[in-house]
């Protein structure tokens, strides 16, 4: 007999022809996030396993994580010979359980002595016998003691819910526009967790913006990179194009082409990641900058298509998603930010597109885009 983790998948993606690729991709991100603590990963009969890890709580925290999990079972596996034996530790795994509960075995091997409603039933009995506070209720019971019979017996009553989504690497590439506000982090795990790897742009405004909020950008992009499964930052200098846009710009238009620089420059990195898309943590009428027809003027400058998973979201719906995924707190963090430092005092919310272009033929666009990319650092979060 020994201990180990059940990991259980979304069936729904593994009908089709995808289900190989798709198991190979989630043991390997289960892999990846068990690794730290030696534990042992392998995928047998379409179910993921995992045992011998040094922290169990630590492992299931971080099982729970890997995207493409739906739940996770601390099980017991043993030798199916002796029923007796079965039982009595379905016994065991009961006791201290209280309120109402049900037996679900499921037999793969259909040459076992006893079907399915017969181990439901003797199991059911047995249980009730030991344990005077449970009593059945086959329709809508507070705990199931699960029994598989397959090449072994495996028996779990605890579902640990997890994450959800796919596995990273099993749906393409993308960008994420990357600050240090409470939106961008949210976004950038919504789209990772459709199977996304993503990669990240943030735009650093020395010395107007400090070290220290450069330091918190990446440790949101390491906080996302528990999910994310690495996430490779790109540092932009941005000073140089916002004190040009500054100097020669209408101020009501500064943000606006500012953010159309972004834009630009994070389709460039994209290309550069092999992306086909980017993610902004945007969401209509926020600010200034996101009103409609804003966006459609930032849009409008690149050719891969955006993504804004939060776009419908209300500020609370997002912050109740960053503290869901762990990075409220480091968003709180009262460091400035690039886009703060040149605020206008009256941005443009219905902006005309001739004034944004004559702005910008003021400016040396590809001189400066060039200097920036060139500029880059590159960071592994
Ligand atoms: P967030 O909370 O994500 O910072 P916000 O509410 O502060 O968003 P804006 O500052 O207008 O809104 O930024 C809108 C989006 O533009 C951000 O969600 C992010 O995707 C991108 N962005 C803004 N500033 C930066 C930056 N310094 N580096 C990279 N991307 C940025
Ligand atoms: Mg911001």
């Amino acid at each position: 007999m020994r201990e180990l983790l059940l990991v259980r998948y979304g069936e729904i993606f593994l009908k089709g022809l995808n289900r190989p690729v798709f198991l190979k991709a989630l043991v390997k991100r289960v892999k990846q996030a068990v690794a730290p603590l030696g534990g042992t990963v392998w995928l047998h009969d379409g179910r993921i396993f995992v045992s011998d890890a040094e922290d169990m709580d630590e492992c299931i925290r971080r099982v729970t994580k890997v995207f493409g999990v739906h739940s996770v079972c601390p099980a017991v596996e043993m030798d199916k010979d002796s029923f007796d034996a079965i039982c009595d530790q379905a016994v065991r795994m009961t006791e201290g359980l209280s309120g109402t509960f049900k037996v679900v075995a499921r037999r793969s091997d259909k040459r076992y002595p006893l079907d399915s409603p017969a181990i439901n039933s003797e199991m059911g009995g047995r249980i009730l016998r030991v344990n005077k506070a449970l009593s059945v209720d086959v329709k809508n019971p507070e705990h199931v003691m699960n029994v598989e019979i397959r090449d072994k017996a495996y028996l779990y009553v605890k579902v640990v819910p997890a994450v959800g989504g796919m596995p990273v690497g099993t749906n393409g590439r993308a960008t994420l526009l990357l600050s240090g506000g409470i939106d961008s982090p949210v976004a950038g795990w919504m789209i990772a967790k459709r199977g996304v790897q993503i990669s990240a742009v943030h735009f650093h405004s020395y010395p107007y913006t400090s070290d220290r909020a450069k330091e918190k950008v990446l440790d949101l992009a390491r906080i996302l990179s528990e999910s994310c499964c690495g996430v490779r930052v790109h540092v932009v200098p941005f000073t140089r194009i916002q004190m040009e846009i500054h100097e020669k710009c209408p101020e009501e238009y500064t943000t606006l082409i500012m953010r159309r620089f972004m834009m630009r420059i994070a389709e460039r990195v994209a290309k550069l990641e092999h992306a086909e898309a980017l993610i902004t943590g945007e969401s209509i009428g926020q600010v200034a900058s996101q009103t409609m027809a804003a966006l459609g003027t930032t849009d409008g400058v690149v050719s891969m298509p955006v993504f804004r998973p939060v776009i419908g979201f209300d500020k609370s719906e997002i912050v109740d998603v960053a503290r869901k995924i762990g990075t409220f707190e480091t968003s709180s963090l009262p460091y400035e930010d690039c886009c703060t430092v040149f605020t206008p005092r009256h941005p443009a919310t219905n902006p005309k597109m001739e004034k944004i272009l004559e702005g910008e033929s003021k400016l040396d666009m590809e001189g400066l885009i060039e200097e920036a990319m060139a500029g880059i650092e590159i960071v592994r979060c």
